[in-house]
């Protein structure tokens, strides 16, 4: 985990917007319900079009809190090293991968996976 993931507690829900109560999911952003829904949805037969080890990348990034929603479908992701913010949508990433736009980036499949646990 980086240090950006690990210094950052939430206080509300990343998808609902209450307020957490354990904390777990002050660490991860989403409560117990949401979380279960999340995971659900990274198992959902549209994402695993995408490879496994990108899926894998998505899943510790939502679980790390990494993606705030900024407006509906579109998050907030920091770089890894935590230095920059990057704007994502299923379909975009200002990510440097996501500029150039061959693959998805990480960025791309967490916030498809968020979309469809929304
Ligand atoms: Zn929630
Ligand atoms: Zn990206």
């Amino acid at each position: 985990m980086n240090a950006a993931a690990t210094t950052h507690q939430h206080t509300n829900c990343l998808r609902c917007g209450r307020k957490l109560t354990s904390a777990k999911s002050c660490a991860t952003g989403y409560g117990p319900t949401c979380q279960r829904k999340v995971r659900e949805a990274a198992r959902a037969e549209v994402i695993a079009t995408y490879k496994p080890h990108q899926i894998a990348k998505a899943e510790e990034l939502i679980e790390q809190g990494a993606l705030i929603p900024l407006r509906p479908g579109i998050y907030l992701t920091p770089s890894s090293d935590g230095t920059q913010t990057y704007r994502t949508h299923r379909a975009a990433c200002s990510c440097p991968a996501g500029i150039k736009g061959i693959h998805p980036c990480k960025h791309r499949i967490a916030a498809h996976i968020l979309s469809l646990a929304a």
